[in-house]
């Protein structure tokens, strides 16, 4: 804006132009009569001055001249039929206004022409500029260079328009960033997540009748692995290119959020529902399926995509996010990288979902797990070689929870690292305290040996318990060996090596079970009580339990199988040379105070009815009652 030097205004400070604040308005009109008409003296209705009022006058009159002059804020007065009495050197420099304009008389009409010609902005009044002195009225404009000029208009009483004008650039860009950030998310520039609530508000109660809006929540699959081992540095620019790809997919009306951490969403507005949402989700997924670069190297990730479409999954950003994000949990719950819309029946199971997972947060502060031990049988003996903990919950309101449902959701959530801690110390305690010869089996989440705190959770166990390595059976899944092999083996031969035994459990349910055995030499192989159901009946079933054994025998792994509930089941399994057994026809799983009697006298009465070839001689009793009963 160019800015014009004091002395090139309009200012006429020989001329009398106000004989005092109070009379401005009707003095100022008088004088505007004499410019416009030309004349150069006499104010109208007034008596001739004495020479000494002149010269008073005249003295208020250069010093309210000289104030004006040097004034920081612009001053414009302009009389009751809009045309200018005085205009300050600041006030026409903050508007660039030709010397023409800035002479009394000036329309007021000609200088908003002027204003309008230089494309000058009237900007919305809000943050602190709201704070018009009281009787002022408020406007904020804006030059094109981006200058931002507040204007603030009082009314005297004899009809003057006197204005202050400020330049508040500074401050205005201020408050702008201020406001930026509190609703855009700094890393990626994008919408946050509170001002998702209001856009969602904004655009369902704009939305033509009839039409559909789409909530896509978005979550980047194997986000946490780059992290993790790249480091936050790489995260953060991941993040910022995730957020490039998800601008070019979207069209200007659609608004782009970060949820926070690796979770996005897209309000996608006006399109054909359920066609817009697919189409956006699937060219999501596929963008970022495609390679990002960090620091030159390739990374891949993914990501999982929920739909809710308004009106009919919800009317409000809270519940719609809530839908959208229940069908996201669903589609990475199926591996990944793919889209779900919401269905209703997902609402009542995640709901049920979240409150158990609120509830097993606290559960291990609040004593609420045990352990169960279910016995351990060596055949044709039958003697007792230990047993297996099972964790047990008692919620409060639930009652017992199986671990089929809590376990999962504990390693989902993480929990599992804590739970499984307990459970070591507390079996190896328990297990100290029976007969030397008898083991205790402790089931390890894949999840622990991802944790990477395994092996120095069982040393700990060990060293604060006594108890001696070898009497400790890990069982894990061939899950453990399925990811990150090299790792796992060498957790697993660290423990080996400290005398810790390894089972492999549930054999025969997985993919390449065999493959695997050969990878490490398990102490024992545990047959999945699958194969035990049908084994009478099912020559397949007897195949592979003999196959098993044999292999295992070949291989100098011991052979388990769980699940023997009957007397038939226990002598078929006998007859296909399984080493020991384990199921409800010897106990159930049960306190260890039930368990440790059993455990000294070291041997179960005979069971198998005279039903196995290898019986020594079995009278059919049920050693479940006994074991109940003890
Ligand atoms: P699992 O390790 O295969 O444990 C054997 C499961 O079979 C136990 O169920 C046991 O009660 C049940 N069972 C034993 N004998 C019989 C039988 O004769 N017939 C039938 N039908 N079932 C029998 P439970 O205690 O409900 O445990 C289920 C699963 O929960 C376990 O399967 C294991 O995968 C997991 N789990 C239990 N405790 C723990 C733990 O402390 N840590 C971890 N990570 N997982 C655990
Ligand atoms: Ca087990
Ligand atoms: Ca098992």
């Amino acid at each position: 804006m160019p800015v014009r030097h004091p002395r090139s205004l309009p200012l006429r400070p020989q001329r009398p132009v106000a004989s005092g604040a109070l009379r401005l308005g009707r003095t100022l009109r008088g004088m505007h009569r004499r410019d416009t008409a030309g004349a150069t003296s006499t104010a109208p209705a007034r008596l001739k001055p004495s020479t000494a009022e002149t010269d008073a006058s005249a003295l208020r009159l250069s010093l309210v001249t000289a104030a004006l002059t040097h004034l920081s804020q612009g001053v414009s007065v302009f009389d009751s039929d809009d045309r200018l009495v005085v205009m300050n050197p600041r006030c026409v420099a903050l508007w660039g206004l030709p010397i023409r304009l800035a002479r009394p008389g000036t329309p007021l009409a000609d200088v908003l022409q002027h204003q309008r010609d230089a494309k000058r902005i009237a900007l919305p009044v809000t943050g602190s500029e709201t704070d018009a002195p009281a009787g002022a009225r408020r406007e904020l404009w804006q030059h094109t260079e981006g200058t931002v000029i507040e204007v603030d208009i009082s009314r005297l009483p004899t009809g003057a328009r006197v204005a202050l004008h400020r330049d508040i650039t500074a401050q205005w860009q201020a408050e702008q960033r201020l406001a930026h950030l509190a609703c855009h998310d700094v890393l990626t520039n994008l919408y946050n997540r509170s001002a998702l609530e209001t856009e969602v508000a904004t655009h369902l109660s704009n939305a033509p009748a009839g039409s559909e809006q789409a909530l896509l929540t978005l979550d980047l699959d194997r986000f946490k692995y780059v992290n993790d081992t790249l480091g936050h540095g790489a995260g953060d620019r991941l993040l910022t290119q995730v957020a490039e790809r998800l601008r070019d997919c979207v069209r200007d009306s659609d608004v782009v959020v970060r949820m926070g951490g690796d979770e996005f969403a897209i309000l996608q507005c006006n399109a054909p529902q359920p066609l817009g949402a697919t189409s956006l989700a699937r060219r999501l997924i596929d963008t970022l399926c495609a390679p990002f670069h960090l620091d030159g190297h390739p990374v891949v990730i993914g990501a999982s995509v929920g739909v809710a479409i308004a009106p009919w999954d919800g009317e409000t950003a809270e519940v719609l996010l809530q839908h959208a994000d229940l069908a996201l949990y669903r589609a990475k719950a199926e591996g990944g990288n793919q889209l779900r819309f919401f269905e209703p029946h997902m609402d009542t199971g995640q709901q049920q979902r979240l409150l158990l997972e609120a509830d097993l947060r606290g559960a291990l502060e609040r004593g609420e797990f045990e352990l169960a031990y279910q016995l351990q049988v060596a055949v044709p003996g039958p003697v007792y070689t230990g047993a297996e903990a099972l964790i047990r919950w008692n919620h409060p309101t639930r009652g017992r929870v199986s671990p089929v449902d809590f376990i999962p959701l504990a390693e989902e959530t993480g929990l599992i690292v804590a739970i499984g801690r307990w459970v070591l110390l507390q079996a190896c305690r328990d297990a100290a305290a029976w007969p030397s010869s008898m083991r205790v089996s402790v089931n390890a989440s894949p999840l622990q040996f991802k944790s990477r705190t395994l092996v120095q959770d069982v040393f700990d166990a060990l060293r604060d318990t006594g108890l001696a390595a070898d009497r400790l059976v890990l069982e894990i899944t061939e899950t453990v060996l399925m990811h990150d092999t090299a790792h796992s083996l060498s957790l697993l031969n660290t423990l080996r090596e400290r005398g810790v035994r390894i089972a492999m459990d549930d054999f025969g349910t997985g993919y390449s079970s065999l493959g695997y055995l050969r990878r490490f030499p398990f102490d024992k192989i545990k047959i999945d009580r699958s194969f035990v159901r049908d084994i009478e009946n099912s020559p397949d079933a007897q195949a592979i339990v003999r196959a098993v054994t044999g292999l295992g025998r070949s291989l100098g792994m011991a052979t388990i199988v769980e699940g023997v509930e009957t007397a038939a089941q226990l002598a078929a399994v006998c007859a296909e040379g399984c080493d020991e057994v384990q199921g409800f026809l010897f106990s159930v799983p049960s306190p260890v105070e039930q368990i440790l009697p059993l455990l000294k006298r070291g041997r179960s009465l005979p069971i198998c009815g005279g039903l196995s070839a290898a019986c020594t001689g079995c009278v059919g009793q049920a050693p479940m009652a006994e074991a109940r009963a003890a």
